[in-house]
């Protein structure tokens, strides 16, 4: 069996967002924070989450909130709507996605558009803003 990447990205995990999440390479592009992060979230990963957030908005409050959270979400998919920036060579970057998962047996979508920017040559998310019809209540 084929271990693809939760993100989306057809590919295998090792070959995909796992050099990321285990430290060994970092991301060239915001798309590939965003996708990492997103891997991260499926897999309970709550500590890259919160070290590829800025330092100044990082929730480190919310950890443990989020490690349950986590948890407690199946993840269905992630796309990528748009991107604009974000590239090897920009210091900023969005990509706005859709995210789909099922919490307490309803499906749910994260649509959001996500600021990175780079630090020291490192991209970080830095915030999100939730798009109009973000939240959409299907029955599962
Ligand atoms: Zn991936």
């Amino acid at each position: 069996m084929i271990d693809y990447c939760p993100c989306g990205n057809n590919k295998v995990y090792e070959e995909c967002c796992r050099p990321f999440i285990d430290k060994k390479q970092l991301p060239e592009t915001a798309e590939e924070l965003m996708r990492s992060r997103y891997t991260a979230f499926t897999k309970g990963k709550v500590d890259y989450v919160l070290n590829s957030h800025q330092k100044k908005t990082r929730p480190l409050k919310e950890r443990n909130k989020m490690q349950k959270w986590m948890n407690s979400v199946e993840w269905l998919g992630l796309s990528i709507v748009k991107t604009e920036k974000g590239q090897a060579e920009d210091e900023k970057g969005t990509v706005e996605f859709r995210a789909i998962f099922i919490e307490d047996g309803m499906t749910e979508a994260i649509h959001e558009s996500s600021i990175f920017e780079k630090e020291n040559g490192k991209w970080f998310y830095v915030s999100g803003t939730h798009l109009q019809n973000n939240k959409q209540y299907l029955k599962y």
